[in-house]
């Protein structure tokens, strides 16, 4: 029997017994039986204040912030913040359109001159989140009759991108070389071959071996590259570039797709090439050109912030001591990592059983830590993941601090031993 759930609202809410909302019904079930036991919704988080890369105020007391992806701690980097000031001055609150039908603003110009400097290339093309930057370029470089050859463990835009062109899909086992060569061997050579890999990935933190993976691609015929330096970029390589950068491969790869929501510190996406032709793809790529651009104060703050990441080499050797340090930390408190060693600025740790990950989750943010929870389908069915991604703003005392909250939260919850 339908039922109307709300009189005071003017949009129709009914909840029939059987409609397009009961393929959730089971989601909707496990979520009620998990806050029945009184455990505070991971996903229900306000954030009243935020002090510093690094602190804000949740539930009225001061949080240390280990769950932002803000790497190189530039939002609230003093030149960013008055660069997107006097751009809403300037040039006011948004584009209020795509850029193909409305317009080019100066600073979106600004923003694509900064990443063409930072990464060395002769284009580059701005999006308006790293989703769209996945989406656009993987959709429309690759179409029916291409292959699009992927890393099982890739990012849910990186998969999207599939669905949305019209491309055959091919996954290879994550990391593994052998499967990548073996499965690029089986397709067919006058194919054109689109192959995605990601400098570092997100849930466990790991890094891909990406001479390796270059050199298997090499062996066979029409095939282009396209790393993912969402978590990379700003962190590794001299010059801030990305694993690609690190790794030694920068001539070998076609595109480097990657955020602004990371080590930039705002929002939005890239791509950047070398390619000659390039440039066309802003008249074909449909999450490019139908949707809105960038607000001015967003493609200041970027342009701002990629210009100081040229020089930031301090910050990056104080982020890789602080994720030394916490993975060590972590690893002799007992706990079950994502990596053996520390590859990148995140530490994933990793728990079994959802009802003491959710305790340990609550305790940490009790004690004053705020993580992010990860579970199934993000992470491999029966793993959840309290995932730490650091920031070269945090201090040597927050660290010490960090690791303080994890092994209390650890004995409280028995996920270590007491
Ligand atoms: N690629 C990877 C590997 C990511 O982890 C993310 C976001 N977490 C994205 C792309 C999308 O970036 P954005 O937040 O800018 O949409």
């Amino acid at each position: 029997m339908a039922t109307t759930l709300d009189n005071d609202t003017t949009m129709r809410a009914v909840d029939a017994e059987k409609d397009l909302f009961s393929k959730f019904d089971p989601l909707i079930a496990e979520r009620e039986a998990l806050l029945a036991t009184g455990v505070r919704d991971p996903y229900a988080i306000v954030m009243s204040e935020v002090k510093s890369p690094t602190l804000a105020v949740i539930n009225g007391k001061d949080t240390i912030l280990l769950g932002t992806y803000n790497y190189m701690g530039m939002t609230f980097d003093p030149d960013v913040v008055q660069a997107g000031k006097d751009a809403l001055d300037n040039f006011g609150s948004g584009t209020t359109g795509s850029r193909v039908l409305n317009g080019t603003y100066q600073g979106h110009k600004e923003c694509e001159e900064a990443l063409k400097d930072f990464y060395g290339t002769k284009s580059a093309m701005v999006f308006s989140t790293g989703y769209q930057a996945n989406l656009g370029m993987i959709s429309t470089l690759a179409g029916k009759g291409d292959y699009i050859v992927l890393d099982a463990d890739s990012h849910a835009s990186i998969y999207d991108g599939c669905y949305l062109g019209n491309a055959e899909i091919v996954r290879f086992r994550h990391n593994s070389v052998e499967d990548l060569d073996k499965r690029l061997g089986r397709l067919p050579a006058d194919a054109q071959k689109l192959v995605v890999l990601e400098g570092v990935y997100s849930m466990m933190g790991d890094v891909a071996p990406l001479p390796e993976m270059v050199a298997a691609v090499r062996k066979h015929p029409n095939c282009m590259i396209l790393v993912d330096e969402a978590h990379g970029m700003g962190f590794f390589g001299p010059n801030g570039r990305g694993v690609y950068e690190e790794q030694g491969v920068e001539h070998e790869v076609d595109f480097v797709v990657g955020t602004f929501s990371k080590s930039v510190g705002t929002v939005g996406g890239f791509c950047v090439s070398n390619h000659p032709k390039f440039e066309v793809l802003r008249l074909v790529c449909r999450p490019y050109v139908f949707t809105a651009s960038l607000p001015p104060s967003v493609v200041a703050t970027a342009a701002t912030s990629i210009r100081k990441l040229m020089h930031a080499g301090n910050k990056r050797a104080h982020l890789w001591e602080n994720s030394k340090r916490l993975h060590k930390g972590l690893r002799d408190l007992g706990f079950t990592l994502g990596t053996e060693s520390p590859q990148s600025a995140i530490i994933a740790v990793i728990l079994t059983d959802q009802t003491q990950a959710v305790a340990m989750w609550q305790a940490l943010l009790e004690l004053g830590l705020y993580v992010n929870m990860a579970r199934p389908p993000a992470t491999p069915a029966g793993t959840f993941l309290l995932r730490c991604s650091l920031c070269a703003e945090h201090s040597g005392e927050q660290v010490g601090q960090i690791l303080e909250m994890f092994g209390a939260a650890g004995r409280m919850t028995g996920a270590i031993p007491g």
